[in-house]
């Protein structure tokens, strides 16, 4: 039980209310910072909403919640049932949304920035319960490949874990930067990324580059790798 502010009395439910409030039965409230309750609200002229999820209800002047095909959602349960479009930025149950790279996208939107994505960062691979048949050494890697063509199969490249950069030394084309990659792992990221350029263009200005983790290397070891 909990006080209420202006009246003074006890109530089990009190809304948050701060501002200046007039409540004719009783004296005017200069800026009241606490909790008032439901009567005293009503007195003062201000709307009541309530939660359609919780039931707990509000002033409207201080919820930080918001209406959602006219249901009105207070800020907890706001959190907890909707998650945002990483495009749009509007509310959206999760269920109509469709994960991509760690973000949540309408799948309409999600279309729309394909279209135009033509940068994005590489998804990091899990590494975990790795084998070690294909590529039998622990060692970390990774690869950049530049192909010079202004045809990429950009959609389907967006579904791999390898980042695209916009590269000033390619004409037409761009650079493709894995995520740390090792053994059998790292090496079905790779197939799957040669699948899917295998028809692309080539000529003298495409390259690959291959990065070693060197970390624990000597001088010596390091000029042997070279
Ligand atoms: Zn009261
Ligand atoms: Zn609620
Ligand atoms: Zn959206």
């Amino acid at each position: 039980m909990e006080k209420c502010e202006i009246c003074k009395k006890e109530h089990e439910t009190l809304m948050f209310y701060s501002g200046k409030l007039e409540v004719k039965s009783h004296d005017f409230h200069d800026w009241i910072t606490d909790v008032i309750c439901k009567e005293c609200a009503k007195e003062a002229g201000l709307s009541i909403i309530e939660c359609h999820h919780c039931k707990r209800e509000f002033t409207e002047q201080n919820h930080n919640g918001r209406r959602i095909n006219e249901n009105y959602y207070c800020y907890y349960c706001l959190k907890e049932l909707f998650t945002k479009c990483h495009s749009c930025y509007e509310y959206e149950k999760r269920e109509n949304l469709t994960e991509f790279r760690g973000g949540w996208f309408h799948e309409t939107c999600l279309e729309n920035r394909r279209e135009h994505m033509t940068e994005w960062e590489s998804e990091p691979l899990n590494l975990e319960n790795n084998k070690f048949k294909k590529l039998k050494h622990k060692r970390c890697f990774g690869i950049e490949v530049e192909i010079d063509d202004d045809d990429l199969p950009l959609y389907e490249l967006q579904e791999t874990c390898f980042a695209s950069r916009n590269d000033g030394s390619l004409e037409n084309g761009k650079e493709f930067v894995s995520p740390i990659l090792q053994g059998d792992k790292g090496y079905e990221a790779i197939k799957e990324f040669c699948k899917i350029t295998k028809f692309c263009k080539h000529n003298t200005r495409g390259s690959v580059h291959l990065h070693i983790d060197a970390r624990d290397l000597s001088w010596v070891k390091i000029k042997k790798y070279g």
